[in-house]
C-alpha cells in the first residue's frame, strides 16, 4: 500500500465539504481526520447544549464525508483508549498513518492552532493552513485596514466590505442613501409586549443526535445546563432550512426590534443562525445574499436587511480581524484592572435580580441569549461589578452554543468588558437598570427598582453604574464620548458617593442579589 499523501484535519467548527482544506482532495491518496476529545469540552466548563451541538454536528458531518466517498479516520469520545486531547490524538494518528503532508483550513482558536502546529512540526512536517473562504475578508485584509489606525471602528471596515463585495450598493453608493439605520433599529415593545412571535425553528433530534445527547448526559453530567430543549440544526440541510425560515418569518421585523427584550421570549426576531454559521454549516455569503435578496424582492424593509447584514458582514468579520491580529496578548488584557470573581450564580441563575435570572435560565436551557441580553444584562453586570475579564470570557465560551474563541473573546473582553481599553469599542457600554427596563426587561416583576440608586430597593445595576463611574472617573474623563456621564457623577455629594460605594460593596460581597 502506498503512503498516504495528505491528511486533512477537520475540527468541530469546520464542517464544510467545500472548505479550502479539501481543494485537490483525491480519495485514492488522501484521508480526513476528525476527533472528539474531552479537552474541548472541559478546558472551559462547557454547557451540555454546546457539547451536544458540536458532537452531533461532527457525527453528521462524518456521515456526509462518507457519503461523499472521502476516507475518514474518526475518533469518537467514547472509543476505548481515546487520548483526551486533539494534540495527543493527532500525534497518534500521524505516527500510525505517516502522511506526507497535513492540511487544514485556518482554525478558529489560537490555542488549538498552536497545539496542532506543534504536533505536526514535531512529526517533521509543516502544517499547511489554508484560507477560510467562509468569511468575506481575510485576516491580512483586516490587518491592512487596521495599519496605522489608533483605534478600530466597525463602521469604516463595514463600509469597505460593503463596497468591495457590492452588498446593498447602487452605483457606488449605499442603497437608501445612508450606511446605517441604527436609529430606526432601537425600538422596544410597548407595555402590551411583542404579541405573537414566530415559533423557534426546531429540528427534532434524530437517532444519531439522541445517541450524542445520552453520551453528554452521562459523561458530562455535572456540566451546566440541560438538553431537554435541544433542537439546533446539526446538518447543512437543516441549517439551510433554518435560514429560509428566518428570512421568511423573522427578518421583516429583525431591524426594528433588534435591541428589544421581553420576559419569557428568548428568540424574538433574531435569526438563531450563529451556531450554524460558526460551525460552517452555512456560509456568511449565502446568509448575506439571502437577506439582500429579500430586500430587493420587497419582502423586507431596508432597515431590517441592513441591520442584519451589518451584524454578519460587519461585526462578525470585524471581531475576527481583531482576534487574529491581537492574539495571543489579547486574552490577558484587563484595562480596567478588574479583579472581582464571577458570582457563582452565573452558572445556575439563582439570583433575585429578575433580568439576570431570566437571561441565565434561558442560556442554560437553550445555550442561547440574544445580543442585548449578552451585552446589556449578563455582560453589563459583570463589567459594573468589576469581574476579571478572563473569568467572564470563560463563562461566555462555556455556555453558548455558538461560542468559538475568535468571535466570543473580542465580544466579551473587548465589546462587553472594555478589557482592551477601547481598541474595539469607543467607550464602555455602561447603563443603569433603567436601560434594561426601557428595552423590555422584567423590572415590573423584580424586587428591585431601576430608578433607585441607593437604599434597600435600589437596582444593583443602577448602584453599580454610579459606582463604576466613581471608580473610573479619571480614566473616563479622558474619553470625549463619556463626557456627559462623567459630568453627572461629578455632581454627586460626598454623602451620595459614600452611600453608593457602601451599597456597591454589599453587592460585591453577595449581600445584595442573593438567591431568589
Ligand atoms: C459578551 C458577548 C459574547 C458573545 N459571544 C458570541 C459567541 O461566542 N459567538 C457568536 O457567534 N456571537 C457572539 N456574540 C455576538 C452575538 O450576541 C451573537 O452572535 C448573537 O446573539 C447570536 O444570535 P443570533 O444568531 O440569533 O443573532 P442575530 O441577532 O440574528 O444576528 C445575526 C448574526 O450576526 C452575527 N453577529 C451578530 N452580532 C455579532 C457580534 N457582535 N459579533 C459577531 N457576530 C455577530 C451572528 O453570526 C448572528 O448569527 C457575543 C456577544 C456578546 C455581547
Ligand atoms: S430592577 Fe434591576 S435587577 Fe431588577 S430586572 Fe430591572 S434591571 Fe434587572
Amino acid at each position: 500500500m502506498s503512503r498516504l499523501r495528505t491528511l486533512v484535519v477537520v475540527l468541530g467548527d469546520q464542517l464544510d465539504l467545500e472548505a479550502a482544506a479539501f481543494d485537490g482532495f483525491d480519495p485514492a491518496q488522501d484521508a480526513v481526520w476528525m476527533a472528539e476529545v474531552d479537552e474541548e469540552s472541559t478546558h472551559v466548563w462547557s454547557s451540555k447544549q454546546r457539547i451536544a451541538l458540536f458532537l452531533a454536528a461532527m457525527r453528521h458531518f462524518a456521515q456526509a464525508l462518507q457519503a461523499a466517498g472521502r476516507p475518514l479516520h474518526y475518533r469518537r469520545l467514547d472509543d476505548p483508549g481515546n487520548l483526551g486531547s486533539l494534540a495527543a490524538e493527532l500525534q497518534a494518528t500521524l505516527a500510525k498513518l505517516a502522511p506526507q503532508r497535513v492540511v487544514m483550513t485556518a482554525p478558529g482558536d489560537w490555542r488549538v492552532w498552536q497545539s496542532l502546529q506543534a504536533v505536526v512540526e514535531g512529526g517533521g512536517l509543516a502544517l499547511e493552513i489554508r484560507e477560510d473562504r467562509h468569511f468575506f475578508s481575510t485576516v491580512r485584509e483586516f490587518a491592512a485596514h487596521a495599519k496605522g489606525r489608533k483605534s478600530l471602528r466597525l463602521e469604516y471596515f463595514y463600509r469597505e466590505l460593503r463596497q468591495r463585495h457590492d452588498v446593498l450598493m447602487h452605483e457606488g453608493q449605499p442603497i437608501g442613501g445612508q450606511w446605517n439605520f441604527d436609529a430606526d433599529n432601537r425600538e422596544a415593545f410597548g407595555p402590551e409586549g411583542p404579541g405573537p412571535v414566530p415559533p423557534r425553528a426546531t429540528f427534532e433530534p434524530d437517532a444519531l443526535t439522541r445517541e450524542v445527547m445520552a453520551l453528554v448526559e452521562t459523561r458530562f453530567a455535572q456540566h451546566p445546563g440541560t438538553l431537554a430543549s435541544f433542537a439546533w440544526p446539526v446538518t447543512r440541510a437543516q441549517a439551510l432550512h433554518a435560514l429560509h425560515l428566518f428570512i421568511e418569518q423573522r427578518l421583516p421585523l429583525f431591524g426594528r426590534f433588534e435591541d428589544a427584550m421581553w420576559p419569557g421570549e428568548p428568540w424574538l426576531y433574531h435569526s438563531q443562525l450563529s451556531a450554524a454559521l460558526n460551525l460552517k454549516l452555512l456560509t456568511a455569503r449565502e446568509v448575506v445574499q439571502a437577506a439582500e435578496a429579500a430586500y430587493r424582492t420587497g419582502k423586507v424593509p431596508l432597515e431590517s436587511a441592513e441591520g442584519f447584514i451589518r451584524q454578519v458582514l460587519g461585526w462578525r468579520e470585524f471581531v475576527r480581524g481583531i482576534y487574529w491580529t491581537q492574539m495571543p496578548g489579547y486574552l490577558e488584557r484587563n484595562a480596567l484592572d478588574a479583579r472581582q470573581d464571577l458570582p457563582a450564580w452565573y452558572w445556575t441563575g439563582h439570583t433575585d435580580m429578575a433580568c439576570l435570572r431570566d437571561a441565565i435560565a434561558q442560556t442554560l436551557a437553550h445555550g442561547y441569549a440574544h445580543h442585548i441580553q449578552r451585552l446589556m444584562v449578563t455582560g453589563l453586570f459583570a463589567l459594573l461589578l468589576g469581574v476579571r475579564p478572563q473569568q467572564v470570557h470563560a463563562w461566555y465560551l462555556a455556555v453558548y452554543v455558538d461560542a468559538v474563541e475568535w468571535v466570543e473573546l473580542p465580544n466579551t473582553l473587548g465589546m462587553s468588558q472594555y478589557g482592551d481599553g477601547g481598541l474595539l469599542a469607543s467607550k464602555p457600554y455602561v447603563a443603569t437598570g433603567r436601560y434594561i427596563q426601557r428595552m423590555g426587561g422584567p423590572c415590573a416583576g423584580c424586587r428591585y427598582d431601576p430608578a433607585q440608586r441607593t437604599g434597600d430597593r435600589a437596582c444593583p445595576y443602577t448602584t453599580l453604574y454610579w459606582d463604576f463611574l466613581m471608580r473610573h472617573e479619571e480614566l473616563l474623563a479622558r474619553n470625549a464620548r463619556m463626557a456627559l456621564q462623567v459630568k453627572n457623577v461629578a455632581r454627586l455629594s460626598p454623602a451620595e458617593r459614600e452611600a453608593v460605594a457602601q451599597r456597591a460593596d454589599a453587592i460585591r460581597q453577595g449581600r445584595v442579589g442573593k438567591p431568589a
